[in-house]
């Protein structure tokens, strides 16, 4: 998964890319990077592995002086963990330069690219989005707009990006619109992220979303909008909401605190949990849905989970000790909260149920009496091909299990999953428009002829 940024015509870009990255951290962790241009300087990079705050060097970015820029964060699995993958990608060709970020996964990146390397092209990194600069490169349209709306012809899958063609500065969303984007106004300057959260921190105006299909273009001449793709149908993805994008943003037209807060009370209309004293969240992720619930069942929120805040989501043993430590490290139960009761746990998803099972136990052995487990999602029973690093079937704990099984493995006295009506109903778009393939089953697209290398290749 990522996080994409860009604003055009600021003397401060670079600066303000770097905050506005800030914000997309949770987008993606394993690498981040800005690409500067425009007025005040020639095309420059700079990217690194990990955080925005640790790799990224003020001093350098303060060095980068151009008005126009492009920042990403990226997450993907450790397969392509590697700097040559880190975003945006900057190069040359015969009109200039191109640089983009890409939040998403195309499906047939992988014909698309052996297309290209029969013809001659070579690659440098082992991303999806690096065909997305040949087939630009390659086009002979005369405007910015057009060469991208030429590159993005039948590219199937997901896709939000950030691109820069010469001074232009261009965004496009795919036409079932999977991942979000957001345009926004600081000033006279135009900027673009994927959640309004990064343009709260800029101090920018949200202004509306990039529609499902759109091209937006901004240059010297004003901002142009053009919609040159077959249109599709929406396919938002729902776990947007369910998990990814952060309480403080607007994503698709709806406030995400407030669709986790409506998945909450929802999940404790259908699955009530009867003599239950309190209600926990396993924090960050679910606090939102755990208030929910709170609210409907008129039970009080406790904070009975500690988060450590310094350890990130890539701590990783490789000793059956230092797994088993790893849920210690991150999370701590607070006995005095739980000893004696009878507790309702709630978390947003459940993926593999390692860490859930781990942090039962550790309720339990804090003295909860009965530990109900309330899922503010469905049950996760398939792949995401669209940009989101869920693992495969075999290793999906709900594609394998039943309900009943699953709380048996995990400990609890009861378990409840939000059912695929009572989600699709709760968040702000409504039943229809949304992608909720890893849920149902209903993928949009054919599966990836090569699903292992999407995830170990991609772009997200
Ligand atoms: P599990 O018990 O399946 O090992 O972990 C469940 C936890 O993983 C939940 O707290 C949920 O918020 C979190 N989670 C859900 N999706 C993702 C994801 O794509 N990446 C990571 N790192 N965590 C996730
Ligand atoms: Fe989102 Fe699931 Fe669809 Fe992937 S498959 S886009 S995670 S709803
Ligand atoms: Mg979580």
């Amino acid at each position: 998964m990522c996080g994409i940024f860009g604003i055009y015509g600021h003397p401060d870009a670079a600066e303000i890319t770097h905050l506005g990255l800030y914000s997309l951290q949770h987008r993606g962790q394993e690498s981040a990077g800005i690409v500067t241009c425009g007025i005040g300087s020639s095309p420059r990079a700079t990217r690194t592995m990990g955080l925005v705050s640790e790799g990224l060097k003020v001093g350098e970015i303060a060095d980068m002086h151009g008005d126009v820029a492009i920042g990403h964060t990226r997450y993907s699995t450790a397969g392509s963990s590697t700097i040559e993958n880190a975003q945006p990608m900057l190069a040359r060709f015969r009109d200039g330069h191109i640089a983009l970020g890409h939040n998403g996964n195309l499906i047939n990146a992988t014909e698309m690219r052996r297309e290209l390397e029969d013809a001659g092209s070579i690659f440098t990194s082992t991303m999806d989005s690096e065909v997305l600069l040949h087939r630009i490169a390659k086009s002979n349209a005369d405007s910015p707009e057009a060469k991208l709306a030429d590159a993005l012809q039948n590219v199937e899958g997901a896709y939000s990006l950030v691109v820069v063609i010469g001074d232009t500065l261009l965004v496009a969303r795919d036409p079932r619109g999977w991942r979000p984007l957001v345009m926004g106004k600081l000033g006279d300057s135009y900027v673009f992220a994927s959640e309004s959260c990064a343009l709260d921190i800029v101090g920018a105006v949200a202004i509306r979303e990039i529609e499902r299909g759109e091209i937006v273009a901004v240059d010297r001449n004003g901002m142009r909008s053009s919609k040159p793709l077959p249109p599709l149908e929406g396919r938002q993805c729902v776990f947007e909401y369910v998990y990814f994008a952060r309480p403080d943003s607007r994503v698709f037209g709806g406030s995400v605190d407030r669709a986790r807060r409506a998945l909450g009370r929802r999940l404790a209309i259908e699955h009530p949990a009867p003599g239950a004293e309190m209600v926990f969240s396993v924090p960050d992720s679910s606090n939102s849905a755990a208030l929910g619930f709170a609210e409907e069942s008129k039970l009080p929120f406790e904070l009975a989970l500690i988060r450590n805040h310094y350890v990130g989501r890539t701590f990783i043993q490789p000793t059956q000790a230092g797994r088993d430590a790893k849920v210690k490290v991150k999370y701590n139960a607070v006995t005095e909260v739980l000893k004696g009761r009878s507790v309702v746990m709630v978390d947003d998803s459940i993926v593999r149920g390692t860490t859930t099972k781990g942090l039962v136990a550790m309720v339990r052995a804090a003295g909860a009496r009965e530990v109900h487990m309330r899922v503010s999602s469905s049950p996760i029973t398939g792949p995401c091909y669209y940009g989101i690093d869920t693992p495969n079937r075999e290793e999906l704990i709900a594609a394998n299990m039943s309900v009943d099984e699953i709380a048996a493995t995990l400990g609890v006295d009861s378990l409840g999953y939000l059912s695929l009506d009572g989600m699709l109903e709760a968040v702000p778009f409504g039943p229809d428009g949304f992608c909720h393939a890893c849920f149902s089953g209903d993928y949009p697209t054919p599966p990836p002829a090569d699903p292992e290398k999407l995830r170990f290749g991609c772009g997200c």
